[in-house]
């Protein structure tokens, strides 16, 4: 379950960054291409500001010549016919374009009367709507230089959520590893339906416990317990029921083990615990207690359910056939003498081997 909660938050949080990812991908593209045309923009209008004082000079000097005048009409017309756009529709700098128009034809109609007649009035007039134009134009190529560098202010912005995106990609890659190795470790050492140790995992810690137990002259016990009559209860009420109320009995079982232990589902409805330093008699209390707090529950359906256990304790020269044996001879018992109860390894057993 937990494994599973954890795929969706991983699927959510990769999904989330992989939009980010793009939308920050696309801004980039966006920005860049704005910049570059806006590059292009401002060399027009320079140009356009130039040519201005150009044509007015030459017309001051009797250099008369339509050539910079056509120019500043023609890139005008270009702007006006939107041959050259501007990327997204910065409104001062239009403004400031048809400013410029305004005071470029006021400028050409002074050059008009000057050439018509180049009298000193006209000519002072040429010039101050000449020196008004330029400013208008300065203004313009400032206002579009100002409009690009605030972009670029946006792209170094873009840069650094990138580069969050990239720290936050190598946290989920490192997410995704953890989960994927907590999964797998899960399928190999866990029971799907009770979440709980398998036998695999069982026989592993007992083969541990003896190592353990053989190299610092410790004891622990071993108790496996059944539930008594479960084909009743898959024939009655179904297998469905049946598997609900093995994964109540591992809750109640968790309930009453320690940490240290470890309980294992090692058969359809058979599980064992083992217990580290503990005695047989303790394993015995803790098994009546398992025993009694099963019996006490009133489980899925209203029903109720008893459990047999069998008791080993570990003992010298045991292996785990020898121990799981033991145990399990124990549970036989106590199925024999009525059932709902637990039974230790017999004596003659233990004491063979002690
Ligand atoms: P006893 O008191 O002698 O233990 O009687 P019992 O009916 O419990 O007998 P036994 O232990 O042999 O029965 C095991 C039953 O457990 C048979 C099988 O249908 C059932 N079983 C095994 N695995 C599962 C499982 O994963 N889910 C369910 N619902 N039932 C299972
Ligand atoms: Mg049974
Ligand atoms: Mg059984």
């Amino acid at each position: 379950m937990r494994i599973k909660k954890r795929s969706s938050i991983l699927f959510t949080y990769t999904i989330i960054l992989l939009l980010l990812m793009s939308l920050v991908s696309f801004y980039s593209i966006y920005i860049t291409s704005s910049i570059s045309n806006d590059a292009m923009i401002i060399n027009k209008l320079g140009i356009v500001r130039g040519a201005m004082q150009r044509a007015v000079k030459q017309e001051l000097s009797d250099l008369s010549s339509n050539e910079m005048i056509n120019k500043v009409d023609m890139t005008l017309i270009e702007f006006k016919t939107e041959k050259i756009k501007l990327f997204d529709k910065d409104n001062e700098v239009m403004n400031a374009i048809q400013d410029v128009e305004a005071a470029w034809s006021k400028v050409k109609i002074s050059i008009q009367e000057y050439q018509k007649n180049r009298s000193e009035e006209n000519r002072m007039k040429l010039i101050k709507d000449s020196e008004d134009g330029w400013h208008k134009a300065n203004n313009m190529v400032l206002i579009s230089q100002l409009s690009s560098e605030h972009k670029i202010s946006k792209f170094k912005l873009s840069f650094v959520v990138f580069f969050f995106n990239i720290l936050l990609s190598v946290l989920i890659i490192f997410l995704i590893k953890k989960y994927v190795k907590d999964s797998l470790e899960g399928m190999v050492n866990y029971d799907s339906l009770t979440n709980i140790h398998n036998r695999r995992s069982f026989a592993e810690f007992l083969h541990h416990e003896i190592a353990r137990s053989e190299r610092y002259h410790k004891v622990f016990s071993l108790i496996m317990l059944d539930i008594d009559y479960f084909k009743k209860i898959n024939d009655g009420y179904g297998h469905d029921i049946g598997d609900k109320i093995l994964q109540e009995l591992t809750g109640i079982v968790n309930q009453c083990i320690r940490k240290s232990d470890l309980f294992a589902r090692v058969g359809g409805e058979e599980f064992a615990v083992v217990a580290p330093e503990t005695s047989l008699e303790d394993a015995r209390l803790l098994a009546e207690k398992i025993r009694e707090k099963v019996e006490g529950n009133i489980f899925t359906k209203n029903l109720k359910v008893t459990i047999s256990l069998g008791i080993s304790q570990y003992k010298s020269k045991d292996d785990t056939n020898t121990i799981f044996k033991r145990a399990d001879n124990a549970l036989y018992k106590a199925k024999e003498n009525g059932r709902n109860r637990s039974e230790v390894e017999l004596l003659e057993e233990a004491s063979e081997i002690a």
